[in-house]
């Protein structure tokens, strides 16, 4: 069965979250840009804190998640039709329990942490009272984690933790890192890595500096570079068993993904909105801009991009309800990764360049989302390995052609369908 309609009680709740962004989070964006990821002060706590109360009295906080860990189970299709509202606000997914990288990492914990690990750090990661940081590119690189060179050594009861990681996000507001490190140089390393919880002030961790994206001022930024020297954590800091690190990978990056997605679609959506507005608005040239047919290009495309990309990001995510396996779900996951920054780069940058000048300013948003396209294209995997995955996939419904001629090739078609229908092209023959 097809259906394309929300429950309307869902609606509901869904038209709440959509005044409440609007009205009560979406003005934190403004008076404090870029501390949602800083542990609240007074000030923020009391603003803060009624939010995220209003929001679980509606049944809203960290949907996704199943009651045992405080959520609604509603699953990723919902969570999707949330995110798209909360994807136009720094700080709607805080408000809402739903942040990246924290829901990954929860989810990973939920998955593969030991009760001990849940309790230390699951629960107050879920009741929104600290954050985690995922700690796994290196400087050397990224895309290819076969490269990773940190490793952990056993000494006794403990692992001793060696080496530097690159762009663990939030790492210096963080409570503690998921890090991922060789744990067995001698076997193939989708086999000897691990991951490891620790604290964040584990002794030998230590924050060299943060980088941030364009806009941030120097020294400012929220993705640290880390020195981990001489580490030292006991046995019970392993997350899934020893070698487990790609499978958990998966796990992690797979919902990261599409959830990055899921708020894509309510910053292109915002976009195509300020678009639309400055087009009704604007005369130039005897006309209004929406007269335009360039302009009217702009508003057609961007519609369409954004209206293909949603379908297949809630699709996705009903597949990810219904297989509760991401493995299935890789190819789809990977062609939403492929596809997200494009279209966020797409909008952005047609909805800044029909406001002109003000468009490129620093009061207005749009350079901002195009940054954020960018980083689209490289969080989570650059798009080039998520286009090899895609193509993978497809390749693997297909055979080669049993010889030189490919199988649609039409004089040995023509000659096998008039094999088939010989007696009949016979009788027309001999009718005529
Ligand atoms: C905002 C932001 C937040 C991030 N947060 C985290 C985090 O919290 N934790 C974390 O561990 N990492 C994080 N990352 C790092 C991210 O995962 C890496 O940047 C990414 O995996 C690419 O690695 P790299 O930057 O080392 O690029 P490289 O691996 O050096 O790749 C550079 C470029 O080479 C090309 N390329 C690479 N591989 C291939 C290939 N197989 N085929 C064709 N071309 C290829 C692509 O153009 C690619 O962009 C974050 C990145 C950003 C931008």
């Amino acid at each position: 069965m097809w259906d394309f309609e929300t429950d309307p009680q869902y609606q509901e709740l869904l038209d709440w979250a959509d005044d409440f962004v609007t009205n009560e989070v979406e003005p934190l964006d403004l008076i404090w840009p870029h501390l949602q990821f800083t542990p609240l002060n007074d000030t923020r706590r009391k603003v803060v804190d009624p939010l995220k109360e209003q929001v679980r009295q509606r049944g809203l906080w960290a949907t996704h998640l199943g009651p045992e860990y405080g959520g609604q189970g509603y699953g990723q299709l919902k969570l999707a039709l949330l995110n798209e509202i909360l994807g136009r606000s720094q700080w709607a997914p805080i408000v809402f329990g739903c942040q990246a990288p924290d829901t990954g990492n929860a989810e990973i914990i939920a998955h593969y942490g030991t009760p001990e690990q849940k309790v230390r750090y699951l629960r107050p990661l879920l009741d929104g009272e600290l954050f985690s940081s995922y700690s796994m590119t290196e400087p050397q690189g990224g895309a290819d984690p076969t490269q990773f060179k940190t490793s952990a050594v056993r000494d006794g009861d403990d692992w001793v933790i060696n080496g530097w990681k690159y762009f663990s996000s939030n790492a210096s507001t963080a409570a503690f890192l998921i890090v991922m490190v060789v744990t067995n140089p001698d076997v193939s390393p989708y086999q000897g890595m691990s991951m490891f919880l620790l604290p964040t002030d584990t002794p030998g961790v230590e924050i060299v500096r943060n980088a941030g994206l364009y806009g941030e001022q120097e020294g400012e930024g929220s993705h640290a570079l880390i020195h981990y020297d001489n580490v030292r954590v006991p046995d019970s800091a392993l997350l899934g068993g020893e070698g487990q690190a790609f499978v958990i990978a998966q796990t992690r990056l797979g919902g990261g993904r599409i959830h990055h997605a899921m708020r894509t679609i309510g910053l292109a959506q915002k976009a195509l909105d300020m678009m639309c507005e400055r087009a009704l608005s604007r005369e130039t040239a005897g006309s209004l801009l929406s007269d335009k047919q360039i302009v009217q290009g702009y508003i057609a495309d961007s519609y369409a991009q954004l209206k293909q990309f949603r379908l297949l990001v809630l699709y996705t995510a009903w597949e990810i309800d219904k297989f509760d396996d991401y493995k299935k779900v890789r190819k789809d996951i990977a062609t939403v990764k492929v596809v997200m920054p494009t279209v966020l780069h797409d909008i952005a940058w047609r909805a800044m360049q029909v406001h002109g000048a003000l468009g490129v300013t620093n009061e207005m948003p749009f350079l901002g989302m195009v940054t954020g396209a960018a980083v689209m294209g490289l969080a989570d995997g650059p798009t080039e390995v998520h286009k090899t995955t895609v193509a993978r996939q497809v390749l693997r419904n297909y055979e080669a052609s049993e010889d030189v001629w490919p199988t649609e090739w039409i004089p040995r078609k023509r000659d096998a369908a008039r094999a088939k229908y010989a007696e009949h092209l016979e009788l027309e023959v001999g009718n005529q």
